[in-house]
């Protein structure tokens, strides 16, 4: 398959967008989004990533996640069915944006919004240009670990192995178009909204 991402745009010819969402893991991004999916007056869809690590006890297969085992993710993956995918938390878990689910839903018109981390945002940006990037960022870190630590559901290492994780993508948001700060909300919401609808 070609790696040209003129060509590749050809293949997403179509009225849709492409909305990449970033932050920490902690920063809120999952509320903030959903508030907006549910309030926003555009043909927003939030697209289902694929991931090798396990559902926390409210997560359902094909909702929050497709839950894979990690053989078939690599078949998946070696077979070019992913558009971006990439190995999270060192040593840890793979995640990956499925190619089919973007490229029907764009097509159909959708602006099918990605919540990926910031190797992912960077590899869809290089892949399409006109992706809008916008980054989710917290108030100040120590937000972060108390947020992570309310959440309760990582071990000690997994939380710390996020904040490292987080400081690094923080490090890169600068490459983002649009930086949302998530501190209330409400307010943060009604800036995300208010952003869409000036691409509109
Ligand atoms: P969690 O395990 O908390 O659901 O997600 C961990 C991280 O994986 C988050 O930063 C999230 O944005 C990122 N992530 C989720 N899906 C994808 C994906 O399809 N591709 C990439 N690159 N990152 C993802």
């Amino acid at each position: 398959m070609s790696n040209d991402p003129s060509e590749q745009q050809q293949r997403f010819r179509h009225n849709g967008r492409i909305i990449v969402v970033s932050g920490p893991s902690g920063v809120g991004k999952g509320t903030l989004l959903k508030k907006v999916l549910q309030t926003a007056e555009l043909p927003l869809e939030l697209s289902v990533s694929a991931t090798t690590r396990a559902p926390r006890p409210d997560e359902k297969n094909g909702v929050e996640y497709f839950f894979l085992p990690a053989d078939e993710f690599h078949w998946r993956r070696e077979n070019g069915e992913f558009l971006e995918c990439f190995e999270i938390f060192r040593g840890g878990h793979w995640y990956g944006t499925l190619r089919n689910t973007v490229e029907s839903r764009c097509a159909a018109g959708k602006w099918i919004v990605l919540e990926i981390d910031v190797q992912g945002g960077l590899s869809v940006q290089r892949q399409f240009p006109d992706a809008v990037m916008i980054f989710i960022h917290p108030k100040n870190v120590d937000i972060l670990k108390e947020r992570l630590a309310k959440r309760g559901t990582e071990s000690q290492e997994a939380a710390e192995q996020r904040l490292q994780q987080a400081a690094q993508e923080l490090k890169l948001a600068e490459r983002y178009t649009y930086h949302i700060v998530n501190d209330d909300l409400n307010v943060a919401a009604r800036e995300l909204m208010d952003l869409l609808k000036s691409i509109e």
